[in-house]
């Protein structure tokens, strides 16, 4: 079998010339009236997908979850009038089934589903041998692992077509944004399934219209292939997600002010330029790499003294004195404080560890008659 790696070229069936690829609608369908209007805003807004939730997983009961099938046929009716094709939220075998039976053209997973094994399971089994399209959140939880897993049940299952959707992640001291983007998961999966379609959803990131435009200009800047945005003619009035909702005309206007940067220009200057400065941090990396391996020899000299004099590795006065002098030194090196205390982490922690190896070394015979 092909690696999982080199199989996920699929571009969703649209053409990618026109950047971003836009999916957009409703948080949730409400009324055949408030989606037909929906699906022809976002379509002049440019988008190529038109959205709509019909089961709404909802953190506490009591909320709007959705009208159900009753709202199927409105989808696909709205979508027919804009000419666009549709897709909607799934969580069940029975919730794909009704969708499908119905016309949507993309099923996608929400972060309340990938999170679950079992439930993504339930699903690929249900949808293996039919080739649907599906689109899969990040779980809600920080964890790329699951959201691979997800994908490669789906996959295993026998589906192509599968893309991702990076929605941000859940943590419990909020801050600006309802969701934390944590781009660098979404990075990495890019590394790890280099041909992966991932589509950027600024808006359950945001939770908020305001923060729209400054997230979708980082995910295009980042070099996602496309966003989803949520969309309501009249957004305090929605029934779900009112605060992160925007009008078409508004979505239109996000979308013209983005800033569709290159992703390399043909400009001679320019391509000089960035090779000189790429050649620079080349050779600063490779300085940084034989540094750390200095350092880490030291650290494991110092880790055979602690073991011929049965001294414990961690001394906290110690770390708390390294800590704290690097960091103090961050700001008048233009450096974040938080990056700092990252690397040290990271080279303490790995310290740790060669010096842990020594110190767990079982002493041979030949070392203790000092033949060896
Ligand atoms: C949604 O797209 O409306 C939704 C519920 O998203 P998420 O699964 O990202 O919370
Ligand atoms: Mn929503």
């Amino acid at each position: 079998m092909k690696d999982i790696k080199d199989i996920f070229g699929w571009n969703m069936g649209f053409e990618r010339s026109i950047r971003p690829f836009l999916i957009a609608g409703n948080c949730a369908a409400e009324t055949p009236e408030q989606l037909n209007s929906t699906a022809l805003g976002v379509k002049d807004a440019g988008a190529q997908l038109f959205r709509a939730g019909i089961w709404k997983p909802r953190t506490r009961p009591n909320s709007f979850e959705g009208l159900g099938e009753t709202a199927l046929p409105w989808l696909i009716e709205a979508g027919k009038l804009a000419n666009l094709p549709t897709c909607t939220e799934i969580a069940t075998p029975q919730h794909a089934e009704a969708a499908l039976k119905a016309g949507v053209d993309i099923l996608w997973i929400g972060a309340r589903t990938s999170v679950n094994p079992f439930a993504v399971q339930d699903i690929a089994d249900c949808l293996a041998g039919t080739d649907t399209p599906v689109l899969v959140k990040n779980p809600v939880n920080p964890d790329l692992e699951l959201w691979l897993g997800a994908i490669e049940r789906l996959y295993n299952a026998g589906l192509r077509r599968i893309a991702a959707i990076h929605r941000g992640f859940s943590v419990y001291n909020k801050t600006k944004y309802r969701n934390e983007p944590l781009w660098e998961i979404a990075v990495e999966l890019r590394r790890r399934l280099p041909q992966m379609t991932i589509i950027n959803d600024p808006s359950h990131i945001a939770g908020h219209s305001d923060f729209l435009q400054e997230i979708a200009q980082t995910a295009l800047d980042m070099g996602f292939d496309g966003l989803m945005i949520e969309s309501h003619p009249n957004p305090p009035q929605a029934w779900s997600d009112a605060k992160q909702q925007i009008r078409p005309d508004e979505l239109r206007q996000l979308i013209t002010g983005l800033q569709n940067r290159e992703s390399s220009s043909d400009n001679a200057i320019f391509t000089l330029n960035l090779e000189q400065l790429r050649a620079e941090i080349d050779e600063f990396d490779f300085q940084i790499l034989s540094l750390l391996s200095k350092r880490m020899e030291i650290a494991r000299q110092i880790g055979d003294f602690k073991q011929a004099h049965n001294v414990a590795i961690l001394q906290m006065e110690r770390w708390n004195a390294i800590y704290k002098s690097r960091t103090r030194e961050a700001s008048s090196l233009q450096l974040s404080n938080e990056f700092v205390a990252e690397v040290w982490n990271a080279i303490h922690k790995e310290s740790i560890q060669q010096q842990t190896a020594i110190l767990q070394q079982k002493t041979t015979p030949e070392q203790v008659l000092g033949t060896k």
